[in-house]
């Protein structure tokens, strides 16, 4: 079955009671069992909830994975995973990285005695030179937040030895529709189901996705051990949305490389980061890799910083909002809201600057959406 079919029916089975042609949201913490020990392979929600596990399936069949954990947020997701690593371990980090992740690995885990360097994963001989012998884990987030550098899934893969270390990739941006890592040679996919899995930014949730039980017995032990796990409502709502998931990506992405062609040959726009653009400095991995560019994009208007700042209280369509996958198109000041936990130097050198604004171009029209940016644009110039 395509991906298409797979994202509709898989996990999807009539209801066995009842024959409700939906998943039913199975609002209970317990269930009744017929003698001591004797269960229909149900026992408590923290553990099994059936709207869960259907989610489970449904997810992990779009990744192409054998198995999948479902979790309360993306942020609980990566920590189920980094449970892979114990004091001692070292892990390689993609430097332009989420800020929820970066803040997970330096201000939590760190003190667990877990070693993290960050490297710019676009360049292969950095990746080479901080893997030590005691790298358990490579964590890759590509396409990058918010500057769009793309990674080579494949060839960092083959550069670990896979007895040791484990790759792991951030797809949240991509989504499952447009990359699939694990073909590529990673042994782990994790994703923010708030963003495009939901995509109609009303849920919070993450998944991690393997082929590999010796992994999955990891992140599910976890999961079941330290409990954050998704409601069974909150299981439903994810599920709802991952069913149109192909649909949307392709209007986000068809109205995302409008939008970057409008903002390049705009004269006040002073550069333009999104995968799909010639210009891009990895277009060519990105056309490789993914079957699509995705619907994020970052720019830089010309002028003084001010002038950002008079942009986004321009727009109409596009809400200054944080995160991002939603069918509502967004905009934020990375260096403001999203990043604003890394300090300004660092920010600054890793090409995030006061003046960079992302965009999560939604699937409106997009003849709306490029008038409201000519508009805005128009606007910020008068100050
Ligand atoms: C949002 C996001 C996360 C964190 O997910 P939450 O669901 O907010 O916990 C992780 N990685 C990326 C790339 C994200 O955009």
């Amino acid at each position: 079955m395509k991906f298409s079919t797979r994202a509709i029916h898989v996990g999807q089975e009539a209801d066995p009671t009842t024959g409700a042609t939906i998943v039913p949201i199975y609002q209970t913490s317990t269930y009744t069992q017929s003698a001591v020990g004797e269960h229909k392979g149900f026992d408590y929600s923290r553990t099994v909830n059936p709207t869960r596990s259907a989610l489970e399936a449904q997810l992990a069949s779009l990744e192409n994975a054998r198995y999948c954990s479902a979790f309360a947020s993306g942020m609980a997701a990566t920590a189920a995973v980094l449970n892979i690593c114990s004091a001692g371990d070292h892990i390689v980090v993609t430097d332009d990285l989420y800020g929820g992740t970066y803040r997970l690995f330096s201000r939590v885990l760190n003190r667990y005695g877990m070693r993290f360097t960050y490297v710019d994963m676009s360049d292969l001989d950095a990746v080479r030179a901080a893997i030590v012998a005691e790298t358990k884990l490579i964590w890759i987030e590509t396409p990058t937040n918010p500057l769009l550098k793309v990674v080579d899934i494949a060839a960092v893969s083959a550069l670990r030895d896979p007895q040791r270390t484990t790759v792991v990739v951030d797809n949240t941006f991509a989504s499952p529709y447009f990359q699939q890592p694990l073909a590529l040679g990673a042994d782990v996919v994790v994703h923010s189901t708030t963003k495009y899995i939901g995509g109609h930014s009303d849920v919070v949730g993450g998944a991690a996705m393997t082929d590999r039980a010796e992994i999955y017995d990891i992140i599910k032990f976890h999961q079941n051990a330290v409990g954050g796990v998704p409601g069974p409502h909150d299981a439903w709502l994810t599920m709802r949305g991952a069913k149109t998931l192909a649909l949307r990506m392709r209007e986000h992405a068809a109205n995302a490389a409008r939008v970057a062609e409008f903002l390049e040959g705009h004269d006040e726009v002073e550069r333009v980061y999104y995968p799909g653009l010639a210009s891009h400095p990895q277009h060519a991995i990105a056309k490789a890799q993914m079957s699509g560019f995705g619907g994020m994009l970052s720019f830089v208007l010309r002028g003084p910083v001010e002038r950002a700042f008079a942009f986004a209280r321009e727009t109409q369509l596009f809400s200054l909002a944080e995160s991002l996958g939603g069918v509502e198109s967004l905009l934020c000041h990375p260096a403001r809201m999203t990043h604003g936990s890394i300090p300004k130097e660092d920010r600054e050198r890793r090409g995030v600057t006061d003046g960079l604004l992302r965009l999560s171009v939604g699937i409106e029209d997009c003849d709306d959406l490029i008038a409201d940016l000519r508009r805005a644009i128009e606007r910020s110039a008068r100050g």
